[in-house]
């Protein structure tokens, strides 16, 4: 807090504007008492109004997937790269893909953040990685076969469309390598998990990510038992807030809200994500691990709007 203070003028006047002493802000519960941070403010703040290091400092910048309006940028430090590698691997280890697997990356390679946040953990996992991007799905199934791909990472829908190309290609899907995907970007249910896993003969993961805390994977990542998403909250803080910004507890739905907790380059205080999730638990999952788990990302706050206008 006292980073973001210092560092960032919009911080330090929102803090001001709210009366926060931010020397008062000692725990986790704490800080429900600073204001949330919206993607409107994300927006006003083009191009890099509420970064907290110098261009010195920045070593690239990715873009949210906003359809209007000003863009948001999200710059990273060599730090943030190095964080988002890491949380990257700890998907990867939990999902058992190793050095011996190959990695197919069909996320475009860009400014969305997709396909370099696969990248940069399965390239320092020394995996055989095919940087391929998006495109062409022919192309896709034919270097799947060629190569005899292991690991498919992609948009959640896009399996369904690489089994339809398949299908006219006259390729069973099933008699590819394929072990496994990690699939993400968009709400998928369970009922197209069971249909993807069962189409392909494959274990389908969910991996969730946000341009605004870092990208692909740096959030949480699902283990085998699927209780749900397992948060890392030695990176984020995590809260369930209703339409009011309300603090929700366990089993209720509502918005996720995170703050980062050790980027450098833009750290956000109470970010309203749009996404849709509940608490599971604060449980110890059987997989060992300890952190907050909620539930499998269900929507969009902005889509539940649309829905209830009609
Ligand atoms: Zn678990």
């Amino acid at each position: 807090m006292k980073y973001v203070y210092q560092n960032c003028p919009f911080y330090r006047q929102k803090f001001k504007e709210c009366n926060v002493d931010v020397d008062s802000i000692k725990t986790t519960e704490d800080i429900t008492k600073l204001p949330l941070t919206t993607k409107q403010d994300l927006r006003n703040a083009y191009p890099l109004k509420m970064c907290c290091v110098g261009n010195e400092k920045i070593v690239r910048i990715q873009m949210s997937g906003g359809t209007t309006g000003q863009p948001v940028i999200i710059p990273y430090t060599r730090n943030d790269v190095e964080q988002w590698k890491e949380m990257m691997l700890r998907a990867f280890y939990i999902a058992n893909v190793t050095s011996k697997d190959v990695i197919q990356i069909t996320p475009a390679f860009g400014l969305w953040n997709g396909g370099f946040g696969f990248h940069f953990a399965a390239d320092e996992l020394n995996a055989f990685v095919i940087p391929i991007g998006s495109g062409n799905t022919r192309d896709q199934i034919k270097f799947m076969k060629d190569f005899n791909t292991t690991v498919l990472c992609a948009t959640a829908s896009y399996p369904i469309r690489i089994a339809e190309v398949a299908g006219e290609m006259g390729i069973d899907v099933k008699d590819l390598a394929l072990e496994k995907m990690l699939l993400g970007a968009e709400p998928w249910s369970d009922e197209m998990r069971k249909q993807i896993e069962s189409l392909f003969d494959v274990t389908a993961f969910d991996i969730p990510g946000l341009t605004e805390m870092g990208g692909v994977g740096t959030v949480g990542f699902e283990c085998s038992h699927r209780q749900g998403l397992h948060m890392w909250e030695d990176n984020y803080i995590v809260e369930i807030v209703n339409e009011d910004g309300e603090v929700l507890g366990e089993g209720e739905e509502g918005e996720i809200v995170y703050t980062s907790l050790n980027r450098e380059a833009m750290p956000l205080i109470r970010y309203r994500s749009g996404e849709v999730s509940a608490i599971v638990s604060n449980e110890q999952c059987e997989c060992g691990i300890e952190h907050l788990t909620i539930k499998r990302i269900r929507g969009r706050t902005d889509d539940m709007v649309i829905y209830k206008g009609r």
